[in-house]
């Protein structure tokens, strides 16, 4: 990953070394897991959503050092927000790792651009964002395959 941005390259090791909200919740609202095969990378998602709003998200589970520092600054980025802008934020943040989109207002998770150049660690990105949209959704579980 020599082409990667250094600085970007530093949050990501600091969020994988110090990961934040990485503890499990007494009381929730949702909650799934997420798994990728390709990578072996497990992430549980649990947050407590009130009145449509995040009020609070952790994380549990372990993976590599993308899957951990994705999943690190996501439960940074979501609270405070509601189900339509954590939705249209998965979809930009999605858009920009696979390279379909540019940077568009992703703040910290914009460091992540980095992945569309390798297409396996793709999975390893959004994986804690597919676990957080199934736990929207209601399911318990979700696999990036
Ligand atoms: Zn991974």
């Amino acid at each position: 990953m020599s082409d990667w941005n250094e600085l970007y390259l530093e949050v990501i090791l600091d969020h994988n070394k110090n990961p934040r909200n990485n503890e499990e919740l007494e009381l929730y609202t949702h909650e799934a897991k997420g798994h990728n095969p390709l990578c072996g990378d497990r992430i549980s998602i649990q947050i407590v959503l009130e009145n449509e709003k995040v009020k609070e998200a952790k994380f549990t589970g372990s993976g590599c050092a993308i899957s951990t520092a994705s999943a690190s600054i996501l439960t940074e980025t979501i609270k405070g927000k509601n189900r339509s802008e954590v939705e249209s934020l998965f979809e930009n943040f999605h858009g920009l790792v696979t390279g379909k989109e540019t940077e568009k207002e992703l703040g910290k998770l914009a460091i992540f651009e980095g992945v569309k150049k390798y297409p396996a660690r793709v999975k390893c990105a959004t994986l804690s964002w597919h676990a957080l949209m199934a736990a929207l959704e209601g399911k318990e579980e979700t696999t990036t395959e």
